[in-house]
């Protein structure tokens, strides 16, 4: 397998249950059979930054077109949309059963440091629960192609001077005949530079604050939209950039739900993000554990294999602890949300916040502990970026910031359970 893995004691802790394990065994299968061969044909573009990013530090047209091959295959294949329901076309898994897809996507790392294998399930670029929200008509035409991997979306929530505070947003719409027109000023927006649909929150002239806001649909071709400069960040994704609205008109269909829902359709979006991050953080931890183990045997110092040394079995046996204690609970709590909700639903209920929270810091904090292990482990292999240990690190960092940063999450469960309500 591309991800390098081996065979080795931990395997029978990861099991998988019964009713998942033979679509998890699909997924493997398609991998190997469709994605490798892309990321072979791919291959001079990936591996380092140097490769797949240009002068101005965007992606490389080349690999951007390989993403959407992988995207289009895996959705003919009916494995993009796998967490939307069935009445819009998806999969239908419960989030329990999509962890353990997200698990098996994410054990091959970060996928070459561009996301070739991560491509077959929908992020931020594809279909959100949110567009539920959309009438019969509205879904053929702008969640269908989302759906089939046909086009690809950003969602432009944050602004230069507002991101965890949603409601400090200034971007505006002002309603004119049956049209919106549309200005702002978008920041840090994931694919803004390659999507066909943009999803903009903004307030109106409809309502005061969050009674007046609302999330509307751009069409990228629009005259008044424009894909700022490239937001070169730690990951170097080479897909981050501003967003400029400047008199971008938009027609009343293209209002995702009402006026007036559009904090509660942004969080829909967000708690899909947040929700995700459990499977994502157990299969990229899976993959550090796998590469520890392998460089702790194989390499030696001072006559005998590194592993030998406490020091270095310490970190090994920490992080394969905390694994499994972050897997079980991640299932858990995954199944508890299951019972009590669903990701579209635009007024969560207290308890389903406070799990979507846990579910989103409490990962990513390890993940952070166990990319940092892991260089460690590798030594100077660990920081090399053609190595994938360091881009597991970059990128775990990046985790604790977007969708609501650790300290908004602390926050949401400290109101949940009754503490500071009153700011
Ligand atoms: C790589 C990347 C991709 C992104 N993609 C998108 C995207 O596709 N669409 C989009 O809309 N946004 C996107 N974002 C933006 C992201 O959601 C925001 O960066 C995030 O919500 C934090 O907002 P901020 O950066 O403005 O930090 P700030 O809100 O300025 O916060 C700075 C620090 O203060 C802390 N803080 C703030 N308020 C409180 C409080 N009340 N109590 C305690 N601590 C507090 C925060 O936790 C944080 O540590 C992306 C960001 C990055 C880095």
């Amino acid at each position: 397998m591309s991800n390098g893995s081996f065979e080795h004691p931990m395997d029978d802790a990861f099991s998988v249950p019964d009713d998942i394990e033979p679509l998890v065994e699909e997924i493997h299968e398609f991998i190997e059979s469709d994605v490798e061969p892309i990321e072979q044909e791919y291959s001079a573009y990936l591996g380092s930054p140097l490769n797949y990013l240009d002068e101005d530090g965007r992606l490389r047209p080349e690999v951007e077109a390989a993403r959407a091959e992988v995207r289009q295959r895996s959705a003919e294949e009916g494995y993009y949309a796998l967490h939307l329901p069935e009445e819009v076309g998806g999969g239908g898994l419960s989030q329990r059963e999509h962890f353990y897809i997200i698990e098996e996507i994410f054990r091959y790392g970060t996928g070459h440091g561009t996301g070739l294998t991560k491509s077959m399930l929908a992020w931020t670029e594809g279909p959100s629960p949110m567009l539920i929200h959309l009438d019969d008509d509205q879904r053929e035409e702008w969640l269908q192609p989302l759906i089939e991997g046909r086009k690809s979306a950003c969602i432009g929530i944050t602004e230069p001077t507002a991101g965890s505070d949603i409601t400090g947003i200034k971007t505006y719409a002002e309603k004119d005949g049956d049209e919106w027109v549309i200005n702002g000023h978008k920041r840090y927006i994931t694919n803004a530079p390659f999507a066909d649909t943009a999803q903009i929150l903004a307030k109106t002239d409809q309502g005061d604050g969050i009674d007046g806001m609302a999330m509307f649909l751009v069409d990228t071709d629009n005259p008044g939209f424009e894909p700022g400069h490239i937001n070169q960040n730690i990951m170097m994704d080479g897909i981050t950039s501003d967003i400029h609205l400047d008199d971008c008109r938009v027609s009343d269909d293209q209002l995702v739900g009402e006026v007036g829902q559009g904090l509660q359709l942004a969080l829909t979006w967000i708690n899909w993000r947040r929700v995700n991050r459990a499977g994502m953080c157990v299969g990229m931890g899976r993959y550090l554990l796998e590469r520890m183990l392998e460089h702790a045997n194989e390499r030696e110092a001072f006559g005998s294999p590194i592993g030998d040394n406490q020091a270095v079995q310490w970190p090994i046996v920490e992080t394969a602890t905390e694994l499994r204690a972050v897997r079980a609970f991640s299932t858990q709590l995954l199944s508890e949300f299951d019972e009590m909700s669903t990701l579209e639903r635009l007024d969560q209920p207290s308890e389903a916040r406070r799990t979507m929270s846990m579910l989103k810091y409490y990962p990513e904090n390890q993940l952070f502990e166990w990319s940092d292990r892991a260089v460690q482990v590798l030594g100077g292999q660990g920081l090399m970026r053609s190595g994938g240990v360091e881009r597991v690190f970059r990128v775990a960092r990046n985790l604790r910031i977007p969708a609501g940063a650790t300290e908004i999450q602390k926050q949401t469960i400290a109101r949940t359970l009754g503490l500071g309500g009153s700011r």
